[in-house]
């Protein structure tokens, strides 16, 4: 079993990631050689158009694999040699692991984010849920929550056909009495337990909410994909209503943990990795 990786991020604006930090610390636990770069498309000045010969360099140069990330999951897909069949629903990858010359394209996201929700709320899983944002996160969120159990999914985003899209792939995996599209937030959440902002609305740069304070209630759970910051403007509020909440840097840490564990073949340990999220 190898000892020594090399691993990178390929995305655009990911200078800040804490990725890097994450997947090498957790390699040190581990008693393994792991550098872990960012390859970042502002700043080196490439764009999915030169994805086919950055993935033949990365594999020439020694790369063990990269994670992926905007805005490239969705042109990644159709480069690698064997895809898994959760990548292939969500249409996007996230891992890629070089292995005996061929590309393994997986997707961590989803199962990322059923991980960090179910280790927050186990006894949510099976709740109706009402996701906002129906772009690439919200199809993962969606794939995850109904994964795990959850009874519906109500998908809602600004752009209704985006809704009515990541409605029916999710459906054409989880059958169409488990999925809809919405357009009316307020009866959407008169009909959930939970909900899901997956919209980029609350990152720095994007201040507010998806959600309407006016909206949130006490009894709802209340969770977020944005992690920068990690306390958005609707995690606070929800905490401030005393709603279960749970926040983006859940879904960071996990996807790593499970990219983590597909590069090194080792199991990750997801509460360490959680504890060297927080201190970073
Ligand atoms: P995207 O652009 O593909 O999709 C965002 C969707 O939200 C779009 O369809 C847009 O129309 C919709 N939208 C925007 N504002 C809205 C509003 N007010 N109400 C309803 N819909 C609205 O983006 P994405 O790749 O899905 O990423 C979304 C966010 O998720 C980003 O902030 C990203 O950083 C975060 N993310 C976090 C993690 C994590 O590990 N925590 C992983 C992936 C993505």
């Amino acid at each position: 079993m190898s000892t020594s990786f090399v691993l990178g991020l390929v995305g655009e604006g990911i200078s800040a990631s804490l990725t890097p930090a994450m997947q090498e610390r957790e390699g040190h636990e581990h008693g393994l050689a792991l550098s872990y770069r960012i390859i970042d498309a502002e700043q080196r000045g490439f764009g999915a158009d030169d994805l086919p010969d950055l993935l033949d360099w990365a594999e020439r140069l020694g790369f063990d694999g990269l994670n992926v990330t905007h805005p490239f999951k969705q042109a990644v897909l159709p480069l690698m040699d064997d895809l898994s069949d959760d990548a292939a629903d969500l249409g996007a990858v996230n891992t890629v692991v070089f292995r005996d010359g061929r590309r393994l394209g997986r997707n961590t996201d989803w199962s990322g984010y059923a991980a960090a929700f179910r280790t927050a709320l186990p006894d949510a899983v099976h709740e109706r849920a009402l996701v906002v944002g129906a772009g690439g996160a919200g199809v993962a969120v969606g794939y995850g929550l109904l994964d795990q159990g959850a009874e519906h999914v109500a998908v809602l985003d600004s752009d209704p056909e985006r809704a009515e899209a990541c409605a029916i792939r999710l459906a054409k995996r989880y059958g169409d009495d488990r999925v809809t599209p919405v357009t009316d937030l307020a009866r959407a959440l008169d009909d959930a337990r939970g909900v899901v902002n997956a919209t980029p609305v609350g990152m720095h740069g994007h201040p507010g909410s998806s959600v309407p304070e006016t909206l949130v209630r006490p009894d709802l759970w209340v969770s977020d994909v944005v992690y920068f910051p990690l306390d958005t403007e609707l995690v606070r509020t929800a905490r401030a209503l005393g709603c279960r909440v749970v926040p983006g840097g859940g879904m960071a840490v996990h996807q790593a943990v499970g990219a983590f564990e597909l590069f090194t073949g080792r199991a990750a340990d997801a509460a360490r990795m959680s504890r060297h999220f927080a201190e970073l």
